[in-house]
C-alpha cells in the first residue's frame, strides 16, 4: 500500500514512523518553508503542488492508495486543496488534525477569530507582549504600538523592526517558558489554537503567573471537508490505514 502523507507536523513524521515501520510505502510531503526541517522517515517530497490541480495531476502521475492531511491545524489552504484534488481523483482522504487546547478553571483565556482581531483586543489584556504565533500573522501586531517580544522558528523576511524576535522551536519546559515571561516582565501572551504538547508549556507559565493568554481560534474547516473522514490521534490514523488493506508485522 502507498500513502502520501501531507506533513510538516510532529504527527506527521510520527505517523510516517509508525507506517514505514509496518511496511507502508510513505511518500510525506512537506511545504519547504523551514530550514533545517526535521525530516520524516521514508520517502519525502518538498515542495508546493502547484494548487489543487497541481496536487490532482500529481496524484495522478504518482499513483498512491490514499492521501493522509496531517498538516498544521492552521495550513487551512492545503487541507483544503486536498480536499479538493481527491474529490477529482477518487482517492481516500484523511484528515488527521490534532484536538485543540481546552482552558482550565484556573486558566485566563481570550479568544479571537483572527490574528487583526487579536491585535484589536490586544491593549485591553497588557501592555508588555509574548507573541508566539510563528511567522504568519506577525505583520497584523506591527501597529498595536505594545512592546513585543516574538518567537518563531525561523526569521520573518523582512525581519521586523517593531519587536524583539527570539528564534527557538519547541518543545519547550515550563521552568524556561516561565523564566522567559518573566526575564522580559510579560503581562500578555498571544498564541494560535496549535493543540499539542509540544508547544503548551507557555500555557502552564502564564497559567502559574495569573497571566490573561489571548488565543487566535483555528480557520474553519473547508467547505465539503464534513464528508470527509477525520481523526485526531496517529493511533487513529494508523488504524485507518490498516483498515485500508496496510499491512502490519505486529
Ligand atoms: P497553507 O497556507 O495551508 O498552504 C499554502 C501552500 O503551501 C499550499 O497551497 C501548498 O502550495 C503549500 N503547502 C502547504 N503544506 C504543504 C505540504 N505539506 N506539502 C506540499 N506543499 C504544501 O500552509 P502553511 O500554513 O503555510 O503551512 C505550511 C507547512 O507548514 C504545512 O506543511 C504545515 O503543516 C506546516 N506548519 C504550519 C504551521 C502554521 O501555523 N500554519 C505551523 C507548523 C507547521 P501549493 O498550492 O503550491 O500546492
Amino acid at each position: 500500500m502507498k500513502v502520501l502523507l501531507l506533513g510538516g507536523t510532529g504527527e506527521a513524521r510520527e505517523l510516517a514512523r509508525v507506517l514505514v515501520g509496518a511496511g507502508v510505502d510513505v511518500v510525506s510531503s512537506l511545504a519547504g518553508r523551514t530550514t533545517q526541517a526535521r525530516l520524516p522517515v521514508g520517502e519525502v517530497r518538498t515542495g508546493g503542488f502547484g494548487g489543487a490541480d497541481g496536487l490532482a495531476g500529481w496524484l495522478r502521475d504518482h499513483p498512491v492508495d490514499a492521501v493522509i492531511d496531517a498538516t498544521h491545524p492552521f495550513a487551512a489552504t492545503m487541507t483544503a486543496h486536498a480536499a479538493t484534488a481527491v474529490r477529482g481523483t477518487g482517492v481516500p482522504l484523511l484528515v488527521l488534525r490534532r484536538p485543540g487546547w481546552t482552558a482550565g478553571p484556573d486558566d485566563n483565556w481570550h479568544w479571537a477569530d483572527s490574528a487583526a482581531e487579536a491585535a484589536e483586543l490586544l491593549p485591553t489584556l497588557g501592555s508588555r507582549v509574548f507573541l508566539t504565533i510563528g511567522r504568519q500573522g506577525l505583520a497584523a501586531f506591527a501597529s498595536t504600538g505594545l512592546w513585543t517580544l516574538a518567537r518563531c522558528v525561523d526569521a520573518p523576511e523582512p525581519r521586523p523592526s517593531w519587536c524583539t524576535l527570539i528564534l527557538a522551536r519547541g518543545p519547550f519546559a515550563v521552568a524556561d517558558e516561565i523564566g522567559l515571561l518573566r526575564e522580559h516582565s510579560i503581562d500578555v501572551l498571544v498564541t494560535k489554537d496549535s493543540g499539542g504538547s509540544q508547544t503548551a508549556a507557555k500555557l502552564t507559565a502564564a497559567r502559574e503567573l495569573d497571566l490573561p493568554v489571548l488565543i487566535i481560534r483555528r480557520p474553519p474547516l473547508p467547505a465539503g471537508l464534513e464528508t470527509v473522514e477525520s481523526v485526531e490521534s496517529v493511533a487513529e490514523a494508523v488504524g485507518w490505514v490498516m483498515r485500508m488493506g496496510g499491512s502490519s508485522s505486529d
